[in-house]
């Protein structure tokens, strides 16, 4: 029970690394609350929960909808002790295709309102609580199609920083989890049908010193590590759960 007693804010916690990190947090004795779009998933993942679980319906790139979501987190479950700013998009298209609107709406969603959720999260922190930000091996591997996408997630990397600093004084660390290729829905667009991902799956493996994609387990035991007091001494930092990607010659 790593997390007995502590309260949780989870952006994009109805699918994927979110909903995996949620329901390990339950799991660790955590009372956690959730947000995403998608009705369906969101009252799914709300049973799979259960009563130390709350789902809220809410846009990570409406700001309002972030606060009026972390203020039913407070009145439910108390102050946050723990967030985990997670909800992302993807984003491929070669540097010629990308339009205006293409490229702002990736920075929006993973790099804006990961700000803002932040931002709004600051002032309903217990002292001593833990942010952690999604990041990506991709802000650091320059695999082609991925200019937005990169430049998104560098920015999580270099923000991270910067709010560690603010917020140490209130003994409050931030620190960044930035997984390799996960196994998750986030995948449907680039390879939608299932021998499209079988060769997906392959070309990874074979990129990856251990072999295989990862999974979001791999991520949600190391943003616990973070959330939790076995990295007290652990801020702005920045983890890869990448099978050896980003090091591979
Ligand atoms: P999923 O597609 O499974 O999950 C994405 C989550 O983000 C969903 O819960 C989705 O909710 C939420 N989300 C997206 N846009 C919004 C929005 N505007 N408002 C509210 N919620 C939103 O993918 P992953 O679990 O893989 O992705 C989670 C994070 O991990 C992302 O930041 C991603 O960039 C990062 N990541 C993932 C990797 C991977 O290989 N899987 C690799 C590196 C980083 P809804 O469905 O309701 O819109």
């Amino acid at each position: 029970m790593r997390l007995k007693d502590k309260t949780a804010f989870i952006t994009g916690g109805n699918s994927g690394i979110g909903l995996a990190t949620a329901k390990l947090f339950v799991a660790e004795g955590a009372k956690v609350t959730i947000t995403g779009r998608n009705k369906e998933t969101l009252a799914a993942a709300a049973k799979e929960l259960g009563p130390n679980g709350l789902a809220v319906e809410a846009d990570i790139n409406d700001v309002a909808a972030t606060e009026k979501a972390i203020a039913q987190a407070v009145e439910k479950f108390g102050k946050l002790d723990i967030v985990f700013a997670n909800a992302g998009i993807p984003g491929n298209t070669p540097v010629g295709g990308t339009t205006l609107a293409a490229f702002e709406q990736v920075i929006r969603t993973n790099l804006t309102a990961v700000f803002f959720t932040v931002q709004a999260a600051s002032p309903h922190l217990n002292d001593g609580a833990s942010i952690i930000l999604n990041g990506s091996v991709i802000s650091v591997l320059g695999n082609p199609g991925y200019a937005a996408y990169a430049a998104s997630k560098a920015g999580v990397r270099g923000m991270a920083r910067v709010i560690a600093s603010e917020l140490s004084p209130r003994g409050i660390r931030v620190n960044v989890v930035a997984p390799g290729a996960i196994r998750t829905p986030i995948w449907k667009g680039a390879a939608p049908t299932e021998q499209a991902f079988a060769v997906l799956e392959n070309r990874i493996g074979k990129s990856t010193p251990l072999g295989r994609m990862g999974e979001a387990d791999h991520i949600a035991k190391t943003v616990l590590f973070l959330a939790s007091d076995d990295s007290a001494h652990v801020t702005s930092a920045e983890i890869f759960v990448d099978g050896g990607a980003t090091g591979a010659p």
